[in-house]
């Protein structure tokens, strides 16, 4: 085991093997006040990558509802259940350790999977799902109360739920990396995306064992895992439909909720994001810290990043995306103008935009917000491309329209 850095829990770890040389990221902020769980991310994936035989239960974009729902079944209670087993009492942050973008949510003090794991059987703690646990995803998770049809009694929701979009992290210290015997798994330099040898792997499903999220599942038809490949053929721009640009993936551009935003990231030789305050997902992760990581305190550094849901209960969101929730909240409650503008540019563009600019408007309204004044000005965000040139613009206020007096020739 080597000693890493960990800017999500502000300490260094252990884990398999030293920084590597990553010099760009992929990532996304996912804006979960606004996901509907329609699905359309489910299928635009499903459609593109996961319809073979073998596949049939294989979902790299699922939405899920929580508290309860899972897919494979209670994933993450199971993980956090191991967690807690092993380091009884343990998991715990220390806010007011947090430093800046070197440990912008304190200081976790517990142990991560890969310190709670038995050396000698695992390089991180984890479970293998039985097959059971990966059918039926969404089935009876938005039902209220009561019996399912299957005699299976489901705990009752108290007033409150939302809906969580999940993929692979693509994590910066990825378990299913360090858990591969056969080193099948890769991160891969320029990008950050992380992938399954097919030729080289066994199907030993360590790597399912050891991710903490369950995002790498075995093919019974082939005998390997399969997992997210963050579309890379978009993300590198060689897809034919980019027109040599790089391109968001296929679950991104399909968001009907207009939840996501995806894009690179530029990385430090010690695995931290390099200042640049004009990069949209930069921006949103550390100069607003409105988006936060799911469940942080598992050690892989994922990087998916979640705008937490305003109705939920805070002790829940803080066990889900840690100590930065209450500022999250509030941030996103009472935007900055600046906040407010980014915010239009989820889902304006299919092309990746790797930075913005703001032109300042008008003020066109002032509105309360929770009890407080705010002011509202028609701002535009401007987003541009890989190679700087200006992909789209769009304005805080909704373009008004006039209709002509004569409609069309009918
Ligand atoms: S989410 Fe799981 S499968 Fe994806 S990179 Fe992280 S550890 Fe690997
Ligand atoms: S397409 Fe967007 S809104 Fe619909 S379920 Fe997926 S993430 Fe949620």
């Amino acid at each position: 085991m080597a000693d890493v850095y960990n800017w999500q829990l502000g300490r260094d770890m252990a884990y398999r093997f030293g920084e590597r040389d990553t010099q760009r990221q992929f990532a996304a902020v996912f804006n979960i006040n606004r996901c509907i769980a329609c699905q359309t991310c489910t299928m635009a994936c499903k459609s593109t990558w996961t319809f073979s035989p073998g596949q049939e239960v294989m979902w790299w974009n699922n939405v899920e509802s929580k508290p309860y729902g899972g897919y494979p079944r209670h994933w993450d209670v199971k993980v956090l259940g191991l967690q807690a087993e092993r380091d009884p009492g343990g998991q715990k942050w220390d806010a007011a350790q947090a430093d800046g973008t070197r440990a912008p949510y304190g200081r976790f003090d517990g142990k991560t999977i890969f310190e709670t794991a038995d050396q000698r059987a695992e390089v991180a703690t984890g479970y293998l799902p039985e097959e059971a646990e990966w059918k039926a995803p969404n089935i009876f998770e938005d039902a209220a109360t009561g019996w399912s049809a299957r005699g299976t009694q489901l705990p009752e929701h108290s007033g409150w739920f939302f809906y969580l979009a999940r993929i692979c992290n693509h994590c910066s210290y990825p378990a299913c990396v360090a858990a591969c015997p056969r080193n099948a798994i890769y991160k891969r330099p320029e990008d950050g995306i992380v992938l399954v040898d097919q030729e080289r792997c066994r199907g030993y499903r360590k790597c399912v064992a050891a991710c903490p999220y369950k995002k790498a599942i075995y093919r019974p038809t082939t005998g390997t895992t399969e997992k997210c490949i963050a579309c890379y053929p978009r993300v590198e721009g060689t897809d034919p439909l980019t027109n040599g640009q790089p391109m968001e993936t296929r679950c991104m551009t399909a968001c009907v909720g207009k939840i996501r935003l995806q894009g690179l990231v530029d990385v430090d030789t010690d695995g931290q994001w390099l200042r640049s305050p004009e990069n949209p997902l930069y921006f949103l992760v550390h100069e607003e810290q409105v988006a936060l990581p799911l469940y942080p305190q598992f050690g892989t550094q994922p990087n998916i990043y979640y705008i937490p849901p305003r109705w939920v209960p805070r002790a829940y969101l803080r066990q889900m995306f840690g100590p930065g929730v209450d500022r999250a909240i509030e941030r996103y409650t009472h935007p900055s103008r600046e906040l407010l503008a980014v915010l239009q540019l989820f889902r304006a563009a299919q092309a990746i935009l790797f930075s913005f600019k703001i032109e300042r408007g008008d003020k066109v309204a002032e509105i309360r917000v929770a009890g407080r004044q705010q002011d509202i000005y028609n701002d535009v965000a401007i987003g541009y491309g890989a190679d700087g040139q200006e992909i789209v613009r769009v304005s805080v206020e909704e373009p008004f329209f006039e209709r002509p007096g004569k409609l069309n020739s009918i």
